[in-house]
């Protein structure tokens, strides 16, 4: 009997850390996070960061030693710009996202923040300005307005109600039985794909960090909820320095700055219709996506 009340009893407590001590939702992928063991260099001191520019400086990585999965990746994005990373699945995207949290370090090259390497700084100092819409939100067995609250746990009522305006979550709210207070998650009400991802817009509205990330969900979303998605996100964006993963080419289209990777290599780097006018790797991507016939696209599109 010790033995089926030890673990659960331990889940109990992990569950009571993560929802009494969370700062943030990232903290709670810090905490399920397979990575290994990446530590403050010491005398790391926080980062220091107003609004933000994020550097990329030929960085390198690998999982492992003999599979290279990223090859001298470099890009910056200016203080209040969006860049969107496109590519085929397994290109690397998402291992760009989980170096710039510093759930790993590069093999080689630097990420640099406001001109600060981040590997010279504390970790918390890092997490703390970069907010993230991942692509699988998880919600926890509370309610939706509490859901929300994750984001800055000491933010007031108010302030987290204006949270879930700003993500258009007030439709939605409208909707449910107890309007926000409507018990969500595992033993709740079950929300779907696109209204979780919209949770996870209002926390990170409410988190307020400089950085934004959207890990744009792979799964198709209906073209209404997409468009609620995208009028959210410009929302916020404009105020910070963004970094988009996407998979659907239309929410990229105004992005100051589009890089294309493959095989963990950048292709192709340049604005929509300057990479759209290429007709090359970017143009391929974005026309089978549109179903078109590729009439001036060089099918052998290559760096
Ligand atoms: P998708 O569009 O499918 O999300 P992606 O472009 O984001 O793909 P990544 O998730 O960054 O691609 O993965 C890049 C490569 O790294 C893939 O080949 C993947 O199998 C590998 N990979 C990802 N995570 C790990 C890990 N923890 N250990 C080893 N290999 C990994």
């Amino acid at each position: 009997m010790i033995q089926l009340f030890m673990p659960l009893g331990f889940l109990g407590f992990v569950y009571r850390e993560i929802k009494g001590s969370m700062a943030n939702i990232e903290n709670m992928f810090e905490l399920l996070a397979l990575k290994p063991a990446i530590v403050d260099a010491p005398g790391a001191q926080p980062l220091n960061c107003g609004p933000a520019t994020v550097e990329f400086r030929s960085v390198s990585f690998a999982y492992n030693n003999n599979r290279p999965i990223l090859d001298e990746v470099s890009f910056t994005i200016d203080l209040g710009q969006k860049l969107a990373i496109v590519g085929a699945s397994g290109a690397g995207k998402s291992t760009l996202v989980k170096l710039l949290f510093r759930f790993y370090d590069a093999t080689a090259g630097s990420i640099l923040i406001d001109n600060q390497d981040i590997a010279t700084v504390t970790q918390h100092s890092l997490r703390s300005v970069i907010g993230i819409v991942p692509q699988d939100t998880v919600l926890f067995n509370d309610s939706l307005f509490e859901n929300v609250r994750y984001g800055r746990p000491s933010a007031t009522d108010d302030e987290v109600e204006e949270a879930i305006r700003l993500a258009h979550l007030e439709g939605l709210v409208s909707q449910l039985p107890e309007g926000s207070a409507t018990l969500v998650g595992e033993r709740g009400l079950k929300l779907s794909g696109g209204e979780k991802q919209r949770v996870s817009i209002a926390r990170t509205i409410l988190k307020g960090a400089p950085i934004l990330v959207f890990d744009e969900a792979t799964s198709s979303l209906d073209s209404k909820t997409e468009q609620a998605i995208l009028r959210s996100l410009s929302d916020i964006a404009k105020e910070h320095t963004s970094m988009v993963i996407a998979h659907r080419l239309s929410t990229v289209v105004d992005a100051d700055q589009i890089l294309v990777l493959q095989g963990g290599r950048v292709v192709e780097a340049g604005t929509h219709l300057s990479l759209l006018d290429r007709g090359q790797a970017y143009a391929s991507l974005w026309h089978a996506q549109q179903n078109q016939p590729l009439s001036a696209v060089d099918d052998s599109a290559s760096p």
